[in-house]
């Protein structure tokens, strides 16, 4: 990988940047797609533009309880109208007569003639005749035709992740089904002899595989079509052997721990038999090591092992790629910002992720960080007591208060 290599910097390691833009730019999106109905739509992408086929709303309408009328019956005290017709939401009327008013209700559409609406409480009725006391302009509480949106016009572009309301404005445009980019299926294993299944009692020294379900849910949550492969033991023919039936199942390749340099850790011997890799060391904490490369063609990314750096680097490196890979038009949300309440009086040798909530700022405002006392990167509590991470840079001094990027666990995530 030749654009990465002119990346590295300090000593061999890679910035956070420059690895997560490596990714974004390795990542290619699917080829194929496929129609999706409304109710399964929630979380898919877009693979074609949207356009509405109708003008949204359909006809000029009342947009209140009250009288249809024609601004140029009215002098500068008001008129008084006789009202010729009821129009209710659902039921045209007939074109107004000059001289007289219709009775309209929110959504109704506006007779023809008619260009404004007085609403009821402004009007008097005796016998038939509506008194309005003031001068009414043309357009007055009316909601013309093509308002909200104009037959032709793209309402949501390819690339777009579907959300809730995005769904109900399909269904509002008379849209029954759309053109998506089908799931990303991709291949979930965690390494380590050490790694025992929930459920399973617990030998000395051994830990319980948490990995597998943080991965796993992440990936599903953001759409991805899981092949769970679960524990791989520590030695190289395992891991070759389990790489190797991942490249066959899927379009990508997720893994976590092994990729360190120790002894027990065959990810790195793996793939290089099978494909290409790189081993970065990315200056941040937590993290550190992070694999990239192909099992034959299938793209692999291996995280650490340490249950927070997999979390985290899964969130500020995979999800990138992942996205592209879905056809997503943005991959990496853009940063909040949220001030850091403490002075950074010597410069950090690696870029620090801390796991935060926010608080109200006093002052003015702005969300100030707390972060979680604990921070290493095997207390996996940091992740669930906090909101997101606050990004400290590297090489730079602060004072107490700076304002800082900050990113919700939400749009990671998403
Ligand atoms: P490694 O990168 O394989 O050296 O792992 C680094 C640390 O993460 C070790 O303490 C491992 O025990 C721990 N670890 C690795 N995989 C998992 C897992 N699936 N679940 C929980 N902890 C893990
Ligand atoms: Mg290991």
């Amino acid at each position: 990988m030749s654009a990465t290599d002119a990346c590295f910097s300090g000593g061999g390691m890679l910035s956070a940047d420059a690895a997560r833009a490596a990714l974004i730019e390795a990542a290619r999106p699917l080829s194929e797609t496929e129609e999706v109905v409304l109710a399964e739509l929630l979380g898919r992408v877009l693979a074609t533009d949207v356009v509405s086929p109708l003008d949204v709303p359909g006809h000029d309408n009342s947009a209140m309880d009250g009288y249809a009328v024609r601004a140029a019956d009215f002098g500068a005290d008001g008129a008084a109208l006789p009202v010729s017709q009821r129009i209710a939401a659902g039921h045209p009327g007939d074109p107004l007569q000059a001289g007289s008013c219709a009775r309209i209700f929110t959504g109704a559409p506006m007779p023809a003639g008619a260009d404004a609406v007085v609403m009821q409480e402004e009007v008097t009725l005796e016998d038939g005749i509506a008194r309005i006391s003031r001068q009414v302009k043309a357009g007055e509480n009316v909601r013309p035709r093509a308002n909200d949106i104009a037959a032709g016009s793209t309402v949501l572009p390819a690339g777009t992740r579907i959300r809730p309301q995005m769904v109900g404005l399909l269904a509002s445009l008379g849209i029954p089904r759309v053109r998506v980019f089908r799931r990303l299926r991709v291949a979930l294993l965690n390494t380590g002899d050490e790694i025992v299944e929930p459920g399973q009692p617990l030998a000395p020294g051994q830990i319980y595989n948490s990995n597998r379900y943080t991965l796993l849910a992440t990936l599903e949550r953001v759409g991805c079509e899981v092949v769970d492969l679960g524990r791989v033991e520590d030695t190289f023919e395992a891991t070759r052997t389990a790489m190797i039936q991942a490249a066959e199942q899927a379009d990508l390749i997720v893994t976590s721990g092994g990729v360190s340099v120790g002894e027990e850790d065959h990810i790195k011997a793996a793939v290089q038999a099978e494909g290409e890799l790189d081993l970065w060391r990315v200056r941040m904490k937590p993290g550190k090591p992070l694999a990239f490369g192909r099992v034959g063609d299938t793209p692999f990314i291996g995280l650490p092992g340490n249950p927070v750096s997999a979390f985290v680097t899964l969130c500020l490196f995979g999800m990138p790629f992942i996205r592209v890979a879905q056809g997503q038009r943005q991959p990496f949300p853009p940063a909040l910002r949220a001030r850091w309440p403490v002075a950074l009086e010597r410069p950090l040798k690696r870029r620090e992720f801390v796991r935060v909530r926010l608080e109200r700022g006093s002052e003015d405002g702005v969300p100030v960080a707390q972060a979680f006392p604990r921070q290493g990167s095997d207390v996996l509590t940091s992740t669930v007591w906090a909101e997101g991470l606050l990004e400290l840079p590297e090489d730079v001094s602060l004072p107490a208060g700076s304002l800082l990027n900050y990113w919700p666990f939400e749009t990671l995530l998403a």
